[in-house]
C-alpha cells in the first residue's frame, strides 16, 4: 500500500525528505518523485505544483507511475471562514473548485458531468489527519517555538475542518475574498490545488486526506511574509502533522 505525500511548497517538501531515509529519486514530467518509506509505510512524495492542471497531472502520475493507493496532501491557504485565523490548520471535510462556472448549462460550481459541486475526502484518512492535527497544535509552542509563534503573532492555533475551495487564483485582495465568503459562506479556506487532487482521486475511486496550514486571510493585508512564514511554520508543521498522522496508522 503506498501512500502518496504531495506538498504544495517546496520547503514542505525538504522537511519530509529529510526524514525518509532512503528516498530514490525519479523524474517524470518536469517533476522529481520521491519513492522510500516513512514511518513504517511505503510512500511516495513530490511537489504539487502550483495550481489545478499542475496538481492534477502530479496526482495521475503518482497514481499510475508509482502506485498510490492513498493520496495526502499538505500545503498552505488563505484563510476565509470567520475565526479562521494565520497559524490555524484546516483538515478538508470537502472540496469545490470556486472558479468552475460552465453556466448556464450546468449550475455554478457543478463539475460539468459529475452531477456534483462538492467532492468528499476520506472519513478515516481526515479523521487521523483531524488528530494529529490537533496534537500539532496543542503543541505548537514546542513544535514551532515560541520566538516564532510571537514572530507571526500566532496566539493558540485552532484546527478546523469543512470546506476549502480551489481556483487558478491567488486570493489577494479583500473584495475577492469577500466575493468568495458571500457566494460560499461555509468556505473555510482557499488554495489552489485540493479540489483538483479530489477530482482525480475520485476519477479512480482512491482516498485523499488534504491539510492546509493557513498562511494569509485571502486579503490586501499582507501582515505575513508568504515565504517566511511556510519556511518557519508550514514546514515545521507539515513534518509533524505527517509523522503524528503516520504514528496514528496513517
Ligand atoms: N506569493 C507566493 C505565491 C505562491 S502561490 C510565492 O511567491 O511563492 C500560493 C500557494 O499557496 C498555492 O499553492 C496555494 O494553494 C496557496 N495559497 C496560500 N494562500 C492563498 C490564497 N490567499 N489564495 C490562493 N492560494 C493560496
Amino acid at each position: 500500500m503506498t501512500l502518496a505525500i504531495i506538498a504544495a511548497m517546496h520547503e514542505e517538501l525538504a522537511a519530509v525528505l529529510e526524514r525518509m531515509a532512503d528516498e530514490r529519486r525519479e523524474r517524470v514530467a518536469g517533476r522529481d518523485f520521491w519513492v522510500g518509506h516513512l514511518g513504517g509505510r511505503n510512500v511516495v512524495a513530490v511537489l504539487s505544483g502550483i495550481g489545478k492542471v499542475a496538481a492534477a497531472t502530479t496526482a495521475t502520475l503518482a497514481i499510475h507511475r508509482f502506485g498510490a493507493q492513498a493520496l495526502l496532501f499538505t500545503g498552505v491557504a488563505g484563510g476565509l471562514g470567520e475565526g479562521v485565523r494565520v497559524g490555524d490548520l484546516v483538515v478538508a471535510t470537502e472540496l469545490l473548485q470556486h472558479d468552475m462556472d460552465a453556466s448556464p448549462v450546468f449550475p455554478r460550481h457543478e463539475l460539468p458531468l459529475y452531477g456534483v459541486s462538492r467532492l468528499r475526502t476520506d472519513g478515516a484518512m481526515s479523521q487521523r489527519l483531524l488528530q494529529a492535527a490537533r496534537s500539532v497544535a496543542a503543541d505548537a509552542a514546542r513544535v514551532l517555538g515560541t520566538d516564532t509563534l510571537a514572530a507571526f503573532g500566532i496566539g493558540t492555533p485552532a484546527v478546523h475542518d469543512g470546506l476549502i475551495i480551489s481556483g487558478d487564483r491567488f486570493v489577494s485582495t479583500s473584495a475577492e475574498s469577500v466575493a468568495l465568503r458571500r457566494e460560499l459562506p461555509d468556505a473555510l479556506a482557499v488554495e489552489m490545488e485540493g479540489a483538483a487532487v479530489a477530482q482525480v482521486c475520485h476519477d479512480h475511486g482512491l482516498p485523499l486526506a488534504v491539510l492546509r496550514t493557513i498562511s494569509d486571510r485571502a486579503d490586501d493585508q499582507a501582515h505575513v511574509d508568504f515565504t517566511a512564514f511556510v519556511q518557519e511554520v508550514a514546514r515545521r508543521y507539515t513534518v509533524a502533522l505527517v509523522e503524528r498522522y503516520l504514528a496514528a496508522g496513517g
